[in-house]
């Protein structure tokens, strides 16, 4: 098997056992981004010069007994890592290339668990979007279809999972960006509690909805990574002071007795045939393996999407008020005055989705219409949340697809935002509660493109939703295909 296909726990041991070094671990990967990256796209950084140096210092001084000691990995081109160029795929950035000077709290743990950083990936500008097609590096390239978006925002994270680029990668989810590309390409990605992972360092689309997570080959894996980057950070209030478990401890394969609900809204007009069977199928082998299946309710779920995108894009406008091109990023030669100065810099320097929000959210905040729009969604978000809350009095986790269709042709949406917006159906109810769910591989559609299962359980019950994940997981290894590049 090549080196760069494993998982992280198989690279763990043979590390440990001494049958590879971090070093060959490392340049298997690094080949990986050099023989497919022109193909997919989906790496926009690298730093291969000093992920060697840091994989010769861990082979030196035995730190493969680390946590994560020598595992390569990418991260999403919005972690800030000092001195590697960070521009969330956006020419404001780009321009003059922005490079930080310090690390992402998650960029920190994971160096101090002897994880490496091999570079960036491949993001919408600023995580907006579905497909990654508003990057401004371009688009990344499905694995499994070169002519299919891998998915979005976090793309160029999926892709380069699924390609074998890095054995896994970090990235966002604030709307669904974790677990969509990790569907469409066959990763397993998990969107943590809000709060159980740091966002500090890390660029921000809606800081009340953005979440940090991995997306890997296994559950096994994620539980691996998860072990390392969550828990409380002192420099993201937002973060919970609870103790963080080992994950892996659960991963038993046992669902007996497991409450499984399946939310009757979340299977409806519009879903793809080849989905709602492979979501059925699923849940029928975790009914096999013990669990019990009911049906449930989710009333306000019609809302969700309508209510995603009026809050998002008002943080978005908040967020978005810094890339000013005065302290870092793209500037303008010979402004006329002040205000030419902002329009200029700003016109420039961001892409139309990234404009599109600004426009929206700055007229929902704006007085007179923060009443009907803003406080209107906030009301909703409340009600989403409690349906959640209601439901899992009841079950203890749900089921339900992750998309309404598989990886999308490129372009397919270019000229219509609300087609794009409607594909994230099932993924933004889950952050309006701010609780944890995931997306596992769940099969293939007949000409061969990847499906995805999404569990979901109450806030703070990764552990559930991990031991569910990794019991159907293992049942079915749909994780062990890979495309044929
Ligand atoms: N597709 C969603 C959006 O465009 C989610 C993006 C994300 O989770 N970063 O906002």
């Amino acid at each position: 098997m090549p080196l760069a296909t494993i998982t992280i726990a198989q690279a763990l041991r043979k590390l440990r056992m001494k049958e590879c070094s971090a070093q060959e671990l490392a340049l298997a990967c690094i080949d990986r981004i050099e023989a497919m990256n022109p193909t997919l796209n989906a790496v926009v950084h690298t730093n291969f010069e000093r992920a060697l140096e840091q994989a010769k210092n861990i082979d030196a001084s035995g730190g493969t007994s680390l946590p994560l000691g020598g595992i390569p990995y990418l991260a999403k081109d919005v972690f800030c890592e000092a001195g590697v160029p960070t521009t969330a795929c956006s020419n404001i950035l780009r321009n003059k290339t922005y490079t930080p000077p310090f690390d992402s709290t998650t960029t920190k743990r994971l160096t101090a668990a002897g994880a490496i950083s091999l570079g960036k990936a491949n993001t919408d500008e600023f995580t907006m979007g579905s497909s990654t097609e508003t990057s401004c590096y371009g688009v990344t390239r499905n694995p499994w279809d070169v002519t299919r978006v891998a998915g979005g925002s976090s793309g160029g994270s999926a892709a380069g999972v699924a390609a074998d680029m890095g054995l896994f990668a970090l990235g966002t989810d604030t709307g669904g960006s974790i677990r969509e590309p990790s569907a469409f390409c066959n990763c397993t990605g998990l969107r943590p509690t809000y709060g159980r992972t740091s966002r500090f360092g890390v660029m921000s689309m809606a800081s009340s909805l953005d979440t940090i997570g991995p997306i890997c080959k296994t559950v096994e894996d994620i539980a691996l990574v998860m072990n390392v980057i969550a828990g409380k950070d002192p420099l993201d209030g937002t973060t919970v002071d609870k103790p963080v478990p080992d994950h892996t401890k659960v991963l038993t394969g046992n669902v007996k007795g497991m409450k499984i609900g399946l939310p009757k809204e979340y299977f409806i007009e519009g879903l793809n045939p080849e989905i709602e069977t492979s979501v059925h199928e699923a849940v029928a082998i975790l009914k096999d393996l013990g669990a019990t299946i009911t049906e449930i309710s989710l009333p306000h779920s019609a809302y969700a999407t309508a209510t995603y995108y009026v809050l998002c894009p008002c943080e978005v406008s908040s967020n978005m008020a810094r890339y000013d091109g005065i302290r870092f990023g793209h500037t303008v030669d010979k402004p006329a005055s002040l205000t030419d100065y902002y329009g200029r810099v700003r016109s420039e320097g961001f892409g139309s989705e990234v404009k599109r929000r600004i426009m929206i959210g700055t007229y929902a905040l704006s007085s007179g219409y923060y009443d009907a729009y803003y406080r209107q969604a906030q009301k909703v978000r409340t009600l989403i949340r409690q349906d959640f809350n209601t439901a899992f009095r009841d079950v203890d986790i749900i089921a339900a697809p992750v998309t309404p269709n598989p990886a999308f042709t490129i372009g397919i949406h270019d000229n219509d935002p609300i087609a794009m917006y409607l594909e994230d159906i099932f993924l933004v109810g889950q952050v309006m509660a701010g609780i944890p769910a995931m997306s596992v591989p769940c099969g293939f559609t007949k000409t061969g493109l990847p499906l995805g299962l999404q569990l979901m359980g109450a806030q703070w019950s990764e552990e559930l939703v991990l031991r569910c994940a990794h019991a159907y997981e293992q049942a079915t290894r749909f994780f062990e295909k890979k495309p044929a590049l």
